[in-house]
C-alpha cells in the first residue's frame, strides 16, 4: 500500500474531499458520494455532527452507551440528557419516539452488544422530522441489518460507520457519515472550516485498499463471530450471565464474582478487560473484547482458575 503512486506525493497536500475513498464507501453502501462524508474515525464524524447541528439545541442518548456522546456534549457545552434503557438493557423505543431533543443511538449498542431492528429505528426517526437522529453503526458489519437505506426516505437521519472494528483498522482511524445530500453538505462545510485536509494520503491508501478487499473483512468477521460464540458458551457454563452480542465484545456479570474483582484477577493474569463504574446499573458488568480463538481460550482458562480460587 505504501508503495502506491499516491505515496510518492507526500510533499503535496492531499485531495481535500477524500473522493476516491468516499466513492468506494458509497458504492458498497448503495448510495452516492454526495451522501457520504469521511472522517478520522467516527469519533471525528460525531464531533462534526455535534458541532454542526447540536450547538444551540439539545441531545439525548441512552444511559448505558458509548461514552463519547457524553464527552462531546459536556466538552462542547451542549444541553444533554439520558434516556434510560429498559430493565433488560434494551432500547426504550417508545420513550425515544416521544423525545423532542436530537437523538444519538449506537446500534448495535456498546457496551451491551444489543441490536434493535431497523423498523424500531424508523419509528423513532419518523416520529418527529424536526430533530436529527444519529445512528452509530460501529458494529454493523457483524451481520447486522443497517438502516442506511432510510437516508433516502428521511432527511433527519445520519448513519455513522467506522473501519475500526470489523475492518480491524483502529490504528488507521477512518469513519464515514451517511445522510441526505443537504445534511452531508452542512457537515462538510464545518469540516472544511475546521480541518479541510482531515484524511491524509496515508489514511486514504489504507482505507481504499481495505474497502476493496471485502473478502478480508468477511474472513475477519467470521473469525470474531466464531471466537465470540465459543467464549459466550464457555462463560455461560461457568455461571456468567452473558448478554447476546451482535458485536466484537461480550458484556457479562457473575452472581458470586464482582465485576471489580473479576477485572483485577484477570489483570493479574495478564488479561485486560473493562468495566463501567460510572454506569450505575451496569457497574457489576465487564466488557471483554473478542480476540483470536486462542486468546479467548486463555480468557476462559483464566476465568476458570479465578472461580476455583474463589471457591477454595
Ligand atoms: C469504537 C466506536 C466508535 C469510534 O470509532 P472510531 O472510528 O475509531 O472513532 C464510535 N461509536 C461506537 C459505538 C464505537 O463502539
Amino acid at each position: 500500500v505504501l508503495e502506491s503512486s499516491r505515496m510518492r506525493n507526500l510533499g503535496r497536500y492531499t485531495e481535500p474531499t477524500a473522493l476516491e475513498m468516499r466513492r468506494l464507501a458509497a458504492t458498497l453502501c448503495g448510495v452516492r458520494p454526495e451522501e457520504v462524508l469521511a472522517g478520522n474515525g467516527s469519533d471525528e464524524i460525531l464531533g462534526w455532527i455535534f458541532q454542526t447541528f447540536f450547538m444551540d439545541a439539545s441531545v439525548c442518548y441512552p444511559d448505558i452507551t458509548y461514552g463519547f456522546y457524553e464527552s462531546l456534549a459536556v466538552g462542547l457545552g451542549i444541553e444533554h440528557h439520558e434516556v434510560p434503557l429498559k430493565d433488560d438493557f434494551t432500547l426504550d423505543v417508545e420513550a425515544l419516539c416521544h423525545e423532542k431533543s436530537n437523538i444519538v443511538i449506537a446500534n448495535p449498542n456498546a457496551p451491551t452488544g444489543h441490536m434493535v431492528p431497523v423498523e424500531d429505528i424508523e419509528r423513532i426517526v419518523a416520529a418527529d422530522p424536526d430533530r436529527i437522529v444519529v445512528v452509530d453503526e460501529a458494529y454493523i458489519q457483524f451481520h447486522n441489518e443497517s438502516c442506511l437505506p432510510l437516508i433516502r426516505k428521511y432527511d433527519n437521519l445520519i448513519v455513522v460507520h467506522t473501519m475500526s472494528k470489523a475492518y480491524a483498522l483502529a490504528g488507521a482511524h477512518i469513519g464515514f457519515a451517511y445522510g441526505c445530500q443537504d445534511l452531508i453538505h452542512d457537515l462538510d462545510c464545518v469540516r472544511g472550516v475546521m480541518n479541510p485536509y482531515n484524511i491524509s494520503d496515508i489514511t486514504m491508501a489504507v482505507g481504499c485498499a481495505a474497502l476493496r478487499d471485502q473478502a478480508y473483512l468477511e474472513a475477519h468477521v467470521r473469525d470474531v463471530e466464531e471466537a465470540r460464540a465459543y467464549a459466550t458458551t464457555e462463560l455461560r457454563e461457568l455461571g456468567f450471565k452473558v448478554l447476546d452480542s451482535r458485536t466484537n465484545f461480550i458484556f457479562l456479570e457473575h452472581p458470586y464474582l464482582s465485576g471489580e474483582e473479576y477485572v483485577r484477577e484477570l489483570r493479574e493474569r495478564g488479561i485486560l478487560v473493562r468495566r463501567y463504574p460510572s454506569m450505575k446499573r451496569a457497574e457489576n458488568y465487564v466488557r471483554i473484547t473478542i480476540g483470536t480463538l486462542e486468546e479467548m481460550q486463555a480468557v476462559v482458562a483464566a476465568t476458570r482458575s479465578i472461580l476455583l480460587c474463589l471457591a477454595a
